[in-house]
């Protein structure tokens, strides 16, 4: 049954019963199964062995449609960032649609947004949006093909960027050893053509040297350098000053583009983190938060670059057309959303994540925990041995902690499955104490099952 009940700002304090093959969200799923692959339409979000349906959700609070609530420390993956349902943001985005959802014509919405980004960050001259991080990396991709008149990219071993064929090459694979060679260019999905692995130069993440050796060479035939500079995955491991300022010298250096995808970087402060660290993307790739929660993607850099998406001639040198790109739901929204993080805000919210780090750092040290704390900004991430793994998961060092995700969300903390929490700021000091008292007692109660240390 579904409750009436509605969402509080509260943090949850009852238990989940999941999985609970007689709860809605069971049924749903079975339903699902019959129309959808997976159940659903995005595997990132998939669980076994059902995902959770929620009923709605306000501020930090989601309610599924059991009638649970749940403290949201997943923030749809950082997309969110004033948590759920923000007022600003409803009736932004309510105000529009009674005007309309949708036109093929010109929106004083889009150009609102883009002021206010290109505003606030010294390197975007100009924008353009699209609809999802994916595109936007995709086409800082192609811009920077179009400009330079290349045909490949370097990225790094591992690193996501989104489900562009040439950004998911080596994602997911052993990490090379390197003292046995370079890391090589490796499927991830199934039928992914050789031409994409041949235009994809793989690095290894935080190695200066090997990897300045490896780009320059392939120097020739490079269109870009594409780097998360907040780490990956979801920046539980930044990059280094050296790696960054060795990219940046490269790309000065060679005819080849800064491609910095920002897509959830960019919640680090008012300039994304290339403000916070002092770098300068030739171009960037957006998304996320600058949607205020709808679909939402942009490519932003110095004019000079950007003019691959403008008309010359007849035509673009990148054509670049798309039914909802600038739609002016996601446009009033974003605009609501980046307007209220000022720079008081960014810093509440980043300190916010200092306090999370330090709290769960002094959990995991009175635990006895052999763990780390990582993360930055507004996101923390915890990696630990397989104490915190389920009974049934017997593994090593990892940082996927089955058995400790689903104890806080039986205990009403959703994380991401890796055990990464992202910050809104719906949030605030007060919500740092409870959360650290359910992780210890997740470990505590971990432990005396698996009998591991
Ligand atoms: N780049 C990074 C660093 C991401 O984390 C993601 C998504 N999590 C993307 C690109 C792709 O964004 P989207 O899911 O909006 O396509």
């Amino acid at each position: 049954m579904v409750s009436a009940r509605k969402p509080q700002d509260s943090p949850a304090r009852t238990p989940v019963d999941y999985p609970d093959p007689e709860s809605r969200s069971a049924a749903l799923y079975r339903q699902a199964g019959r129309v959808l692959t997976d159940g659903g339409s995005r595997s990132t979000i998939r669980m076994a062995p059902y995902s959770i349906y929620v009923q709605e959700a306000r501020g930090k609070t989601i309610l599924d449609v059991d009638g649970n609530s749940l403290v949201d420390l997943n923030n749809n993956y950082t997309s969110l960032i004033h948590g759920h349902s923000h007022p600003a943001i409803v009736e932004a985005v309510s105000r529009q649609l009674h005007r309309g959802a949708a036109f093929s014509f010109g929106s004083e919405a889009e150009l609102l947004l883009a002021e206010l980004i290109c505003d606030r960050c010294e390197n975007f001259d100009k924008i353009r949006f699209m609809n999802s991080g994916t595109e936007a990396v995709m086409n800082g991709i192609k811009a920077a093909r179009a400009y330079t008149g290349k045909p490949a990219i370097a990225k790094c071993e591992n690193a996501y960027h989104g489900s562009y064929d040439f950004a998911e090459v080596s994602l997911g694979v052993e990490p090379t050893a390197l003292d046995h060679g370079d890391p090589e260019s490796r499927r991830y999905a199934r039928g992914a053509p050789q031409a994409v692995l041949d235009d994809v130069v793989v690095i290894p993440f935080n190695q200066v040297d090997i990897a300045r050796r490896i780009l320059e060479q392939n120097a020739e035939r490079l269109a870009a350098v594409l780097i998360d500079p907040f780490g990956t995955p979801m920046g539980r491991t930044a990059p280094s000053d050296e790696f960054l300022a060795m990219l940046q010298q490269f790309c000065a250096a060679n005819p080849c583009l800064f491609l910095a995808d920002e897509v959830v970087a960019f919640r680090a402060g008012p300039a994304g983190t290339q403000g916070a660290r002092g770098i300068e993307p030739d171009l960037t790739a957006l998304g996320k938060i600058i949607g205020g929660g709808l679909p939402v993607g942009a490519v932003a850099g110095k004019a000079g670059i950007m003019a691959v998406f403008e008309t010359q001639s007849g035509k673009a040198a990148l054509p670049h057309g798309g039914t909802f790109n600038a739609n002016p739901l996601t446009m009033v929204a974003g605009h609501a959303a980046m307007q209220l993080m000022t720079d008081d805000e960014f810093a509440r919210l980043n300190d916010l994540g200092d306090r999370f780090r330090e709290g769960i750092r002094e959990v995991l040290r009175l635990t006895d925990t052999d763990g780390v704390v990582h993360g930055q900004y507004s996101m923390f991430a915890i990696t630990a041995n397989d104490v915190l793994l389920d009974d049934t998961i017997a593994r090593g060092h990892v940082y996927a902690s089955n058995g400790l995700h689903l104890y806080l969300a039986r205990n009403g903390y959703w994380m991401t499955p890796g055990l990464t929490g992202v910050l809104s700021t719906a949030m605030d000091t007060a919500d740092v104490d409870p959360f650290c008292q359910t992780l210890n007692d997740g470990i505590r109660t971990l432990r005396d099952r698996t009998g591991s240390v």
